[in-house]
């Protein structure tokens, strides 16, 4: 059983912050600001994409309990996160969602986005409608 399971089962220990039916969400242990949260489906999936729709709701109820609940910090913004197979960096290969609230004190960039490239929109346009 992965990690992210046993924290959702309580055999393993998390601070966990919210809990729906089938959400859950809990601090990062390596967190990138003060508050940094995860929010998962109790139920093992791989990723984000193969989270079914319903359980998807309760995933988007607790991101929005959680940012409410990190007001209390007084965050000015949220990155909100998921990382997407190991060359997105995905390390634990259990669906999650990064909840990063954001301070004026910090730099102020978007988390780990690169520099754009160069690409010819009108090619890619084509290839996906
Ligand atoms: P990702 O790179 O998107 O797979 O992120 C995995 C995240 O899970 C990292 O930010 C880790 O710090 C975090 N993490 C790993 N193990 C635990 C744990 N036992 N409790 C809380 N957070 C964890
Ligand atoms: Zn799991």
């Amino acid at each position: 059983m992965c990690i992210f399971c046993k924290i959702a089962k309580k055999e393993e220990k998390a601070y966990v912050v919210y809990e729906n039916e089938r959400a859950m969400a809990f601090l990062d242990i390596n967190p990138l600001s003060k508050g940094h949260t995860l929010v998962i489906p109790k139920e093992h999936y791989e990723n984000i994409l193969q989270v079914p729709s319903d359980i998807a709701k309760d995933l988007h109820e607790a991101i929005k309990a959680v940012c409410e609940k990190l007001k209390v910090f007084n965050p000015d913004g949220f990155n909100i996160v998921s990382n997407i197979g190991r060359q997105a960096g995905q390390v634990i290969m259990h669906a999650h969602i990064h909840v990063i609230p954001r301070y004026k004190d910090e730099e102020g960039k978007p988390i780990s986005f690169g520099k754009p490239i160069k690409v010819d929109l009108e090619e890619v346009y084509k290839a996906l409608v």
